[in-house]
């Protein structure tokens, strides 16, 4: 994998995940955006869009959670023709939980910790690497 000077935001409350998955996007060459709750991720990806290739969002957070910051930043974009790859992240791994991640717009979802091969084949599934 080589270097892509991509930025992805991170989103996530947690301040000791948000740090074990910084080094695991840095693996891939990725700059690195945080948030710490839907809310700062929805403020700083509206002011600046097109300087992200990837939403990376937590679902549990407080302020607001991820599946209601994912359902703001779809409606932002369909007015402006934009469309940014979400992946979910969340330790809740049923079946009935992907679906509703899903249904919010968002395009994958991950269960933590963070599996950096499952990772890997996320961005190649959604173009983001080869
Ligand atoms: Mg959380």
């Amino acid at each position: 994998m080589e270097p892509s000077g991509k930025t992805i935001l991170l989103v996530e409350d947690n301040k000791l995940n948000q740090k074990l998955m910084e080094s695991s996007l840095r693996r891939f060459g990725f700059l690195i955006e945080l948030a710490s709750n839907g809310l700062e991720a929805i403020e700083k990806y509206e002011v600046e869009p097109e300087r992200f290739s990837l939403i990376i969002m937590d679902i549990m957070m407080p302020v607001m959670d991820g599946l209601e910051a994912t359902r703001q930043i779809r409606i932002f974009e369909q007015a402006r023709n934009l469309r940014v790859p979400i992946i979910a992240l969340t330790a809740n791994t049923f079946n009935a939980d992907r679906e509703r991640c899903l249904s919010y717009g968002m395009d994958d979802y991950l269960a933590k910790p963070l599996n950096i091969e499952l990772l890997a084949q996320s961005f190649r599934n959604l173009g983001i690497i080869k």
